[in-house]
């Protein structure tokens, strides 16, 4: 064990090692291509039965995990959507870590409590969002949509749910392209997968709202009880924006929950231009966005608004005897906003974040990306046989080749070994998705500190692969 007497000692190897990774990250492949199997097969079978010493484990972490490590943070990661720390964020990671505050209630640590409500106030304020609005930080997106799903539920079934368990017929809508976790959620809050509605989308994939109005109104009649919306600014396939302005009134005329999914799109309500996206928001109940995707912060980062918190907590409280505490009721006690009771102290990384990059300095690098996005979708527009699928949105862009010769039904199979190819290459990272029934390649310029040399070198890759199959 070594004491903290040693740590100053001590802990130069591993900042050096950050460091090292840090500034060479570019130099490994973007995405790990070992086998499976084969970082298991070189973790010995048996843990060490005395202590090992640290350089030995240095090592090891080079030669056995990292070959076995995506890398997220490497400039020429476009795949799913990022995940983006930054040395601000870091720094926040290390305190965190430092601190080892478990953050269940307000005694536990009250700065961690109120560090929190600031920050999302700071949030609110910032993005613009309705004053009604209570945030509170979750470790996903998944788990926040799950307590939105709860609350819906207990809303609906006049806080029996809980007690009784769960009616069934209780419907949930959302579009055809929103995301997985909503499904999962409906699951997990017992109100059953098939009771997910999926809308229709228009040709860029957002939802129909008339098509929304005629589903519930269609269920009604049936003798089924919608519940809740789910809205999704920014889906998971090609980030498509639900128009919020259409779907609030139809929620709110139904009397049902408008919970809203920006996982990812939700930073660029940080930027006056994007404000379009959201409107209606005076009338949703609650919205999650992720600083832990486009915000600079480590995972885990999620952050959940509420219009009614009370209804929120009537959800999730529970009061053991070992949790009575005399300032229940003046504090925020975050254990009830969500599922888990412990908790990590997330607001201090986004403390950092928000107060070392300040909002401008935020607003910057989100810009610099959606820029460096526009240039590099004109390059892909440029080189032969690629077409773009559609306009591309914030930082974003899907694509894929199509030779003219070749006939549209062999596409999409050309599509798949040219993404096996350009993967298996190792100095860019992108994922697809099926577009209409195309399948086609997506690519984010997000990472924190990507470069237009990065790009370039995404793009020469790009250049070169999908020449060969021309
Ligand atoms: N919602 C959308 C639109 C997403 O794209 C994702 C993940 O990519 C999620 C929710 C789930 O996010 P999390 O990993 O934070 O649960």
């Amino acid at each position: 064990m070594i004491p903290p007497s040693d740590f100053a000692a001590r802990a130069g190897a591993v900042f050096e090692w950050i460091d090292r990774y840090l500034n060479h990250v570019r130099e490994y492949p973007v995405k790990s291509q070992v086998q499976p199997g084969e970082v298991y097969g070189n973790i010995p079978a048996e843990a060490p039965r005395t202590a090992e010493p640290l350089e030995r484990i240095l090592a090891d972490l080079d030669n056995i995990i990292l070959p076995g490590i995506t890398h997220w943070q490497h400039p020429n990661f476009h795949a799913y959507f990022p995940a983006n720390g930054s040395v601000e964020s870091l720094f926040g990671e290390f305190v965190t870590a430092t601190l080892g505050a478990q953050c269940m209630i307000w005694e536990t640590s009250p700065a961690a409590a109120e560090l929190e409500q600031r920050m999302m106030e700071w949030l609110r304020q910032a993005m613009g969002l309705p004053e009604s609005l209570e945030g509170v930080i979750q470790d996903s997106a998944s788990s926040a949509t799950l307590a939105a799903l709860l609350t819906a539920r207990e809303v609906a079934t006049g806080f029996r749910s809980n007690e009784d368990g769960v009616p069934s017929g209780l419907r949930v809508y959302a579009s055809a392209e929103a995301h997985s976790s909503i499904e999962k959620g409906m699951g997990v809050a017992g109100l059953g997968r098939k009771n997910l509605v999926k809308i229709p989308v228009d040709a860029r994939g957002a939802m129909i709202p008339e098509a929304l109005k005629e589903q519930i109104e269609a269920d009604r009649a049936k003798g089924l009880t919608p519940i809740a919306v789910v809205a999704c600014l920014g889906t998971t396939g090609t980030v498509a924006v639900d128009p919020l302005k259409d779907i609030a009134p139809i929620a709110k005329a139904q009397g049902l929950w408008l919970h809203v999914d920006a996982a990812f799109a939700g930073s660029a309500l940080l930027l006056p231009e994007y404000a379009w996206m959201k409107e209606g928001m005076e009338d949703v109940d609650s919205f999650v966005f992720n600083p832990h995707k486009w915000l600079f912060t480590h995972f885990d980062c999620s952050v959940f608004f509420v219009k009614r918190a009370d209804l929120l907590i009537r959800t999730f409280e529970i009061l053991p005897e070992y949790l009575k505490t005399k300032t229940r009721g003046q504090v925020n006690d975050y254990r009830d906003w969500g599922v888990p009771l412990g908790r990590r102290f997330r607001a201090l990384k986004l403390w950092f974040v928000i107060r070392g990059f300040g909002l401008e300095g935020l607003q910057n690098q989100l810009r610099k990306h959606i820029e460096l996005n526009q240039y590099f979708t004109q390059q892909i527009e440029a080189m032969p046989g690629m077409e773009l699928m559609q306009e591309p949105f914030l930082n974003f862009s899907c694509f894929r080749l199509s030779p003219p010769n070749l006939p549209p039904e062999d596409r999409n199979a050309l599509n798949k070994e040219l993404l096996e190819r350009v993967n298996r290459d190792g100095s860019l990272f992108l994922t697809h998705t099926v577009l209409h029934g195309a399948y086609v390649l997506r690519a984010l310029m997000a990472q924190t500190y990507l470069e237009k040399d990065d790009v370039d070198r995404s793009l020469a890759v790009l250049r070169r692969i999908s020449a060969e199959f021309l």
